[in-house]
């Protein structure tokens, strides 16, 4: 369980990403009794009233949002959202604030999302929010940039080794600007269902990011490379979101530096 320190801020938005389920309704709703925990020590203290609330399940204050049960698969609606923003405007009934916590919010459609972006960007001074998710990756650059993302790192959260290794391939192919490599891979790959295909991007986006901090740097890539590939990236996990098919996918992908001529 994650713990404030005394003076240690608290944000108004968190997205909480962690592959499995029941770790990520635990420290999620560890994070909403953070939040209002009254504790003058670390946070949550577990032992205040508003804690013991919270992690009861019984806090007035702590609204939790799922997305509605779809045909095939559950989906958070943009009404959803709406509600939400509406509801956010009212005052707290006990608390100092409300959190929202809203479970699977990578099933949030771009409407949605767009619609909680506004709302992250201008919130009222008493809402708070989390965003469950199994990968933070899954939602919107404009929305993670709002938010701090907490990343709970259980074994379920570990990338496929294949799919690290393939991501490792792509990266030394497109730094080399080895078309006919890129070529071959994404023939080798297109066939590869759609968790193969996340998992891979998802590991590409990984390497990037840890490249960008310098963390553990490519060689060959600069910077600005780094930064159009996470954009590509991304843009190939939306269109596998939107259920774009995987040829057009790795057709994206296979491009050397799309960007410029
Ligand atoms: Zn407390």
């Amino acid at each position: 369980m994650r713990q404030f320190q005394p003076g240690q801020p608290i944000l108004h938005a968190y997205i909480l990403a962690a592959a499995d389920a029941e770790v990520r309704e635990k420290e999620s709703m560890s994070l909403a009794a953070a939040m209002l925990c009254t504790a003058i020590g670390a946070r949550p203290c577990g032992q205040c009233r508003d804690c013991r609330k919270v992690l009861r399940g019984l806090h007035p204050d702590v609204i939790c949002v799922e997305p509605a049960s779809g045909s095939k698969r559950p989906v958070f609606k943009v009404d959803q959202i709406r509600d939400v923003s509406a509801d956010a405007y009212i005052m707290p009934t006990e608390a100092q604030r409300k959190v929202y916590v809203l479970r699977q919010a990578d099933t949030m459609n771009p409407a949605a999302q767009n619609a909680l972006l506004k709302l992250l960007e201008e919130p009222p001074r008493s809402a708070s929010f989390v965003l469950a998710v199994e990968r933070a990756e899954s939602l919107l650059p404009t929305v993670r940039s709002r938010c701090e993302v907490i990343r709970c790192n259980t074994e379920a959260d570990a990338l496929p080794a294949e799919a690290v290794q393939a991501a490792e391939a792509y990266l030394a192919l497109l730094a080399l600007g080895d078309a006919v490599g890129l070529l071959r891979f994404s023939r080798e790959h297109e066939r590869d269902d759609a968790d193969a295909i996340q998992s891979l991007l998802t590991g590409i986006l990984r390497l990037l990011t840890a490249h960008l901090s310098g963390d553990r740097p490519l060689s060959g890539l600069s910077a600005e490379d780094a930064m159009h590939e996470v954009q590509r990236a991304e843009r190939c996990l939306e269109y596998l979101r939107s259920n774009v098919s995987a040829r057009h996918i790795f057709g994206v992908l296979s491009l050397t530096k799309p960007n410029r001529s």
